[in-house]
């Protein structure tokens, strides 16, 4: 397997893409921590990788990016039990959509501190160990409204673009020591994030997407192995759109 020995890290794993990403990590080898903001949050991702029958061990931790303590606590349970790890997968968001002129600073600093702050506090947490390893993947799920922009978003879309800086930086700073960091950009994906938007807009996005599809968790949990594997190693400082040709 292509992750075999490999310790990886993925932030909101519970549902979703995050869970997608857990489950494939595994199947391809990888022993994988996996967080929720909820204790239990994680039980559902554990089990389906059980049943992968791969002989691969997984965990749930308790963790809310967007405190310190708490990527402290997360980097402590990561850290003591393995001392080490290969692949870091920020995945964890929120958005809090809505018009700019009524937007709230409440709603604008909620997603920058979850989706941005949350991503520089975990990569902060484990680039140390990484960097002594000398070797290491970082990959941050971003959006393609990061790159767009996108109305009714302008906090969602910043703290994507943030993203994008902050991982190339990363890039920059810790490619002499092995460390590679990029982001995965998908469009739109089906989960909960994107299942409460009403069917006739939904009619209308999918008709902006060449491969006339929305994409599933499974479609960005490929990417993600690919950039965490040996396929990926000599990647870093870019963004791979996911987006069945939509921002093209
Ligand atoms: P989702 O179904 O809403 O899941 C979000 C995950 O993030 C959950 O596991 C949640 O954990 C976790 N989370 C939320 N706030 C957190 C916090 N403060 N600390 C730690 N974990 C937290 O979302 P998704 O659609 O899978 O999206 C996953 C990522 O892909 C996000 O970064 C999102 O911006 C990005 N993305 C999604 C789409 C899309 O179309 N769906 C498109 C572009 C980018 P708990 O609720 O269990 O605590």
């Amino acid at each position: 397997m292509n992750l075999s020995d490999k310790v990886a890290l993925v932030t909101g794993a519970s549902r979703g893409i995050g869970r997608a990403i857990a489950v494939e990590l595994a199947r391809q080898g990888a022993e994988v921590f996996c967080t929720s903001t909820r204790a239990g949050g994680c039980d559902a991702t554990l089990a389906e990788i059980a049943a992968l029958e791969r002989d691969v061990a997984a965990h749930a931790l308790v963790c809310n990016v967007a405190e310190s303590e708490s990527v402290d606590a997360l980097q402590k349970g990561v850290l003591d039990d393995k001392g080490r790890l290969d692949i870091l997968v920020n995945n964890a968001g929120i958005t809090r959509d809505g018009v700019f002129l009524r937007m709230s600073e409440e709603d604008f600093d909620a997603v920058v501190e979850t989706n941005l702050r949350g991503t520089f506090l975990v990569c902060r947490a484990f680039a140390r160990a990484m960097a002594k390893a000398r070797s290491g993947r970082i990959i941050n799920v971003g959006s393609v409204v990061g790159l767009t922009g996108n109305a009714g978003q302008a906090n969602y879309a910043a703290s994507k673009a943030g993203l994008i800086g902050l991982t190339r930086s990363l890039a920059h700073e810790f490619a002499g020591r092995g460390i590679t960091a990029n982001v995965v950009a998908p469009g739109f994906i089906e989960t909960d994030m994107t299942a409460a938007i009403p069917e006739d807009l939904k009619a209308e996005m999918k008709k902006q997407i060449p491969l006339a599809r929305f994409g599933s968790p499974a479609d960005i949990a490929g990417a993600v192995a690919f950039l965490a594997g040996d396929a990926g190693s000599y990647i870093t400082g870019q963004t791979l759109v996911v987006d069945g040709g939509m921002t093209m």
